[in-house]
């Protein structure tokens, strides 16, 4: 079993690493990118290209969707199969349609996050879904990209709301693998993982606020440069050392509950509704001191903290999201059993907690 750890240059700088990290690799790059992210980026990284001695094979937008379409249309590009290596300039989405392609053609991929809101840029999976936005699968691979680019200057310029939503996922990471992997003998990798996820929770309650508030002016702060490691890094290590088993638990199958109500993926963010579910795991797994740290934090950042956030009423009896909820395979891996009596309590106990605090 082969185990690759995240690798990344990190900073205003980041780009300038691109000649002797990438260019052992071959002399020609295709770049392929989210439409949005090329705008932000190009004008750092066409120079910087260019002073790494690396030829540019093609330039050429993913499409609007991570899916098996698009991959198909980057396996049909003789400029994109002929490069020496592939670049992914942009957000998950795109991210994940390069890493399809770049695993079906065997290429290195090179990832250069343009936001900071998932952990896509360096883990060894793809989350796809159908032209139509609706979810399709997960695709696991034997590696991770070979290096990816996190230019904090173009990140902290990019909108406010993916970095918020970025937090609330990376909180849930720490909350919901502690939990999920509680009680079990685990294996080298695995304890790492679980250790490292340590670092998407107590450094973000730490600093996070003052990073979100520094990124507002478009400025790098070191806290603004930590928050997004922790986000991209951190989240990635756990991902790819944890396992399918301790990935997820209760905020991310109350995630897959609450999509059947229309408005929840129209409105609102997947972080911004895993961070309710990992605040709700907390306090119905009576873990006191951390669920007191994260609802401050809740409060302090607006991450949501009632229903009513989620624009869903207090009484709502929720049996349609409950029983999407505790069928979720997030679900099964867990210490004990969780009930849908066990959520209800829990959510009637935080929103008379909100009353108070
Ligand atoms: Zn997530």
């Amino acid at each position: 079993m082969n185990t690759y750890l995240p690798h990344f240059s990190c900073g205003v700088d980041a780009y300038e690493s691109i000649g002797s990290v990438a260019g052992v690799y071959g002399t020609t790059c295709a770049l392929i990118y989210g439409e949005k992210a090329w705008n932000a980026s190009r004008e750092e990284l066409l120079p910087a290209i260019e002073k790494a001695g690396l030829k540019i094979a093609e330039k050429v937008c993913y499409g609007h969707e991570a899916s098996f379409e698009n991959v198909e249309k980057l396996l049909q590009n003789p400029n994109v199969v002929n490069a020496d290596m592939l670049f992914a300039i942009g957000g998950g989405k795109c991210i994940d349609t390069v890493k399809c392609t770049a695993d079906k053609l065997n290429k290195p991929l090179f990832t250069f996050p343009t936001i900071a809101s998932t952990c896509a840029a360096v883990t060894k999976l793809s989350v796809m879904y159908e032209e139509s936005g609706v979810f399709k699968e997960v695709v696991n691979f034997k590696k991770p990209p070979v290096h990816s680019f996190i230019h904090t200057g173009i990140i902290a310029k990019s909108p406010d709301i993916y970095l918020w939503a970025g937090v609330g996922d990376t909180l849930a990471k720490y909350i919901e693998c502690t939990f999920s992997a509680r009680g079990d003998v685990l294996t080298f990798e695995q304890e790492f993982g679980v250790n490292t996820s340590r670092m998407c929770f107590y450094p973000i309650i730490e600093t996070g606020a003052r990073a979100l508030e520094v990124k507002k002016s478009g400025e790098v702060s070191a806290e603004l440069e930590k928050l997004i490691l922790n986000i991209i890094v951190s989240t990635g290590t756990v991902s790819i050392t944890v396992g399918e088993d301790y990935n997820s638990a209760l905020a991310h199958a109350m995630n897959y509950g609450f999509s059947c109500r229309p408005h929840i993926e129209k409105n609102h963010y997947h972080g911004e509704v895993v961070s309710y579910g990992a605040l709700l795991q907390l306090l119905m797994d009576n873990q006191k001191e951390d669920f007191e740290l994260a609802y401050k934090f809740y409060k302090d950042i607006k991450l949501p903290t009632k229903l009513a956030d989620l624009e869903i009423d207090a009484d709502d009896p929720m049996e349609d999201i409950l029983a999407i909820t505790v069928v979720n395979k997030e679900l099964e891996h867990v210490p004990y059993k969780v009930t849908a009596e066990m959520i209800k309590k829990a959510v009637k106990e935080l929103e008379e907690y909100n009353k108070t605090h």
